[in-house]
C-alpha cells in the first residue's frame, strides 16, 4: 500500500479520517461499504476502478443502501397493490450483468470455502456473498443463485399434507380482485391488509414472559424455524378459497415477544370472516426424523471416517444418513410429524381502498422495520428482554434448522451432505443467530404477479425520473460497453476507503446543488417540492 510511505503521524490519523468520512457519507446517503470492481471501457480501451454500492438491506450494515432499498420496496408495494390490469410476466433472458454477477458469486463462494477449509475466518467472505446476492436479486433475477440443485424427494401419499376443510371456489385466471360500483357510477377497488401472528407460548408483559420456566421456548423456536412454510400454506389455501390467483406483498417482522409475524397487503378482497377461517384452518406438518431424544452430547459425539461418514463413537456403527432416516420415517406406520405449526388467534384483517390515506399508511407500516434485523426489536436496555432473547437463542442452539444442520448428529442422524468437522451446537446458519431468532427466510415476500416490474425496474424508474427532472436524455446504457472483473483483496490501486467515500459525497453534493436549483425554478411550476424530495 502507498500508505506505508506516509509519515507515521499521518498514518495514525488515518483511521480517524475514515470514521469521519463514514459519518459524512451516511449523512449524504452514500454507500459506506462500496465494493471496488475493475471495469474495462471497450470504447476507450481503458481499465478503471469503480465502486458499486454494497446493496445492504439492513441498517446496521450500511444505512444508506438499507434506506434506498426500503424506498424501492415501498414503491414496489404501492404500484402492485391496486393494479387494474393483469400484469404481463415474461421472464427475461439473463443479461450480461446478471451473468457476470453469478460468475462473480461463484468465485466468492470458492474463496470462502477455501478460507473455511484452511480454518480462517469467513465472516468477510460471507458478508461479501450476501452483498452480491442482494445485487443479483436487484439485477432482476428471482430467488437465490443455487436454486433447486437436486430433484425434490417424492413422499409417500400418506405423508402428504392433509388439505384443511375449507370452502373451495372455481379458479378463474385473474390476479385482479373485484371492483364495486357506487350509485354515482364510481368504481371502487377494495383490497386487504392482513396481520398473522403465532400462538401464545405463555403469558407475556412488555414482550417478556411472566414465567420463563413455563414459557414454551422449544415450541417458540420450532415455530420460528418453520414460519415461512406456514406462510406458503396460507397463500395456497387463500388462493383455493378466493378462486383467483391472489397476489400479495408481505413483510416478516418480529413481535416484542421475539416471535416472527407477518403483514400482508393482498390485492382484491374476501370477506373478513373467510380470511380468519383460512388462517385458523392453515397448518404445516414438518416431516423430519424425531429430534426429541438426545443420543450424543458433550464429549460423546459421532466421529467422522473418510469414505464412510459419521460413526457411533462407542460401537463404530455407521449412523443413518439423512435419506435413510427419511425412508425409515416413511415406512413407520405410527410416525408423527416432528412439528406441526399453526397461527395463533390474533389475526387482524382490514379492508383498504385504493388511493386512500389508509392505503398509504399501510404501506409505510409494511416497510417500517425493513432496515432492521429481527433481533433489533429487542429492547437492549431492558435486562429482562435481554434474558428472554438469550433463552430463545439457547432454545435454538440444538434445534435442527434444516436437513443439513449439524445438530442432527445430536439425535443420531447424519446431516444431509455430511462432511468432516461437523458438531451439534455449532451450526453456522443464520437461523441460530441472535439477529434472526430462528427465522432465516426472506423479510419481503412478493408474489410473482404483484407488479409488472422487478426491483431493478423500479430502480430504473427512479433514475429516469431524476434524469427527466435534470433535463437530460435517459439513454439506455450500452450493455456491451464494459467488461467487469473482481478486484483482488489488497489491490494497491484501490484508494483508501475515506478517499473513495469523500469522492462519492462530493458527487452527491454537486447533484444536490443541481436539484436545489431546479427546485427554485420549479416554484410556481408543476414540479412540487415533494417530488424533488422523493428523488433525493
Ligand atoms: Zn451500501
Ligand atoms: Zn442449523
Amino acid at each position: 500500500m502507498t500508505e506505508r510511505s506516509l509519515p507515521r503521524a499521518i498514518r495514525q490519523a488515518m483511521p480517524v479520517a475514515r470514521e469521519v468520512a463514514v459519518e459524512v457519507a451516511k449523512q449524504y446517503g452514500v454507500c459506506i461499504r462500496p465494493i471496488p470492481l475493475r471495469r474495462l471501457d471497450v470504447h476507450t480501451g481503458r481499465w478503471e476502478i469503480v465502486d458499486v454500492p454494497c446493496g445492504a438491506t439492513l441498517d446496521a450494515k450500511c444505512p444508506s443502501c438499507a434506506k434506498r432499498n426500503r424506498q424501492l420496496r415501498m414503491a414496489q408495494c404501492r404500484e402492485g397493490w391496486h393494479l387494474d390490469q393483469e400484469p404481463a410476466i415474461t421472464p427475461d433472458e439473463p443479461n450480461e450483468e446478471q451473468r457476470w454477477l453469478v460468475e462473480f458469486r461463484a468465485d466468492l463462494q470458492a474463496r470462502r470455502d477455501q478460507a473455511d477449509a484452511l480454518g480462517e475466518g469467513t465472516t468477510d467472505w460471507d458478508a461479501a456473498i450476501e452483498g452480491v446476492d442482494a445485487e443479483i436479486n436487484q439485477a432482476g433475477m428471482r430467488g437465490g443463485v443455487l436454486g433447486r440443485t437436486v430433484p425434490k424427494r417424492t413422499r409417500s401419499t400418506r405423508r402428504r399434507q392433509d388439505a384443511p376443510n375449507l370452502p373451495k371456489h372455481r379458479m378463474t385466471a385473474t390476479t385482479l380482485g373485484r371492483t364495486f360500483e357506487s350509485s354515482d357510477g364510481k368504481a371502487y377497488r377494495p383490497s386487504l391488509f392482513v396481520t398473522l401472528t403465532l400462538p401464545s407460548y405463555g403469558k407475556v408483559r412488555d414482550g417478556v414472559p411472566l414465567d420463563h420456566e413455563t414459557y414454551d421456548y422449544a415450541r417458540a423456536a420450532r415455530d420460528a424455524l418453520h414460519f415461512s412454510k406456514l406462510v406458503d400454506r396460507f397463500v395456497q389455501n387463500l388462493r383455493r378459497v378466493a378462486g383467483y390467483d391472489v397476489q400479495y406483498f408481505a413483510t416478516v417482522e418480529s413481535q416484542k415477544r421475539l416471535a416472527p409475524h407477518l403483514h400482508m397487503a393482498i390485492r382484491g378482497t374476501l370477506p373478513r370472516a373467510e380470511v380468519k377461517q383460512i388462517a385458523a384452518a392453515t397448518y404445516h406438518q414438518v416431516w423430519w426424523p424425531p429430534a426429541d431424544t438426545v443420543v450424543f452430547e458433550g464429549s460423546h459425539l459421532p466421529v467422522w471416517e473418510d469414505g464412510t461418514g459419521y460413526l457411533d463413537p462407542a460401537t463404530g456403527e455407521v449412523l443413518p444418513t439423512w435419506d435413510e432416516a427419511l425412508d425409515q420415517l416413511d415406512t413407520d406406520e405410527n410416525a408423527t410429524p416432528l412439528h406441526v405449526i399453526r397461527f395463533g388467534d390474533q389475526i387482524d384483517v382490514k379492508g383498504v381502498l385504493a388511493g386512500t390515506p389508509d392505503a398509504d399508511q399501510c404501506i409505510r407500516y409494511l416497510s417500517k422495520y425493513l432496515t432492521k434485523s429481527l433481533g433489533d426489536s429487542l429492547d437492549t436496555d431492558n435486562p429482562a428482554q435481554r434474558q428472554h432473547a438469550a433463552r430463545m437463542v439457547e432454545a435454538l442452539r440444538f434445534e435442527p434448522c434444516s436437513p443439513a444442520c449439524p445438530n442432527w448428529l445430536r439425535y443420531g442422524i447424519q446431516p444431509k451432505h455430511a462432511k468432516p468437522g461437523m458438531a451439534p451446537g455449532r451450526c453456522r446458519s443464520k437461523a441460530h443467530k441472535p439477529d434472526h431468532l430462528g427465522y432465516a427466510g426472506r423479510r419481503v415476500l412478493v408474489s410473482r404477479k404483484w407488479s409488472n416490474k422487478t426491483l431493478a425496474e423500479h430502480k430504473q424508474d427512479r433514475r429516469t425520473w431524476v434524469l427527466e427532472a435534470l433535463g437530460q436524455p435517459d439513454e439506455a446504457p450500452d450493455p456491451h460497453r464494459y467488461i467487469w472483473k473482481p478486484v483482488p483483496a489488497g489491490d494497491a490501486n484501490v484508494p483508501p476507503l475515506a478517499i473513495r467515500l469523500l469522492r462519492s459525497v462530493a458527487e452527491r453534493q454537486r447533484w444536490r446543488t443541481h436539484m436545489a436549483q431546479l427546485q427554485a425554478q420549479a416554484d410556481g411550476q408543476d414540479l412540487s417540492a415533494t417530488d424533488l424530495g422523493r428523488a433525493a
